[in-house]
């Protein structure tokens, strides 16, 4: 009998550009789930994963954990779109089959839904992309402080800045989880600048140098290691 089906955007093999317990630039099988529940930057034409928005291809976990196999790779990426829209028996299902077959996950989830879910003990490494005030979801975001309090130290918060105003909103969070911290570790902040474009975005240079200055030293710099191989897309085959 089946272990269910998983709705799917796209599967390919590359590296994984972004913060996470394995540390970035590892290769990583990609499983990128369908459907958001988030329009991110509407007010700048949209976010670059709009194609995750639609129903996908229906892919039964044992087709999934067979083309995990069939690539040879240690490391799978979950992403989206939002994965954790699919939260159920089957990721539950995928995620376990992950690890029976010694394959290290990481997800990458939007900071919307909270990190309780079936096979969550499977996920070496938990990535939240809590929304700064550009992405205009900011208000879609769970408390920071219980997210924070949930999460451990393989786990990530991430913020994506595109203006100061993001990073005095991410330096506020940053300084809030000094006080939630207490004895335990707690998860890493990283700082993701999002590379200027026409204008907008934030030089990693002048992100780099205000980090310093504020002496936010348990900050991470996320750059985007794939938008740097690959500028005009990321890698999907
Ligand atoms: S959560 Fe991610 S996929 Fe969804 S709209 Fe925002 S940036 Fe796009």
């Amino acid at each position: 009998m089946s272990a269910g089906t998983l709705r799917v955007t796209s599967l390919f093999l590359s590296i994984d550009g972004e913060v996470n317990a394995c540390g970035q630039g590892v290769p990583s099988f990609f499983i990128r789930l369908a459907g958001c529940n988030l329009r991110c930057w509407q007010a700048f034409g949209g976010c670059d994963t709009v194609y995750s928005f639609g129903p996908g291809t229906p892919m039964t976990v044992e087709e999934l954990l067979a083309r995990v196999e069939a690539s040879g790779c240690p490391k799978v990426t979950l992403t989206g779109g939002e994965p954790l829209l699919q939260r159920g028996p089957a990721l539950a299902s995928l995620l376990r089959g992950l690890r029976e077959r010694g394959v290290f996950v990481s997800m990458e989830t939007n900071g919307s839904i909270a990190p309780e879910f079936d096979g969550r003990e499977c996920v070496g490494s938990l990535v939240y992309d809590y929304k700064c005030p550009s992405t205009g979801c900011t208000e879609a975001m769970l408390p920071f402080a219980s997210l924070f309090r949930a999460l451990g130290p393989s786990d990530y918060i991430k913020f994506v800045l595109r203006d100061l105003a993001d990073y005095a909103f991410a330096r506020e969070r940053v300084i809030e989880a000094r006080g939630l911290r207490g004895d335990a570790p707690g998860p890493v902040p990283a700082f993701s600048p999002m590379l200027p474009v026409a204008g907008n975005g934030l030089a990693p240079a002048a992100l780099v140098e205000r980090v310093l200055a504020d002496r936010l030293f348990e900050v991470r710099i996320n750059v985007q290691l794939h938008k740097y191989i690959w500028p005009d897309a990321d890698r999907e085959v």
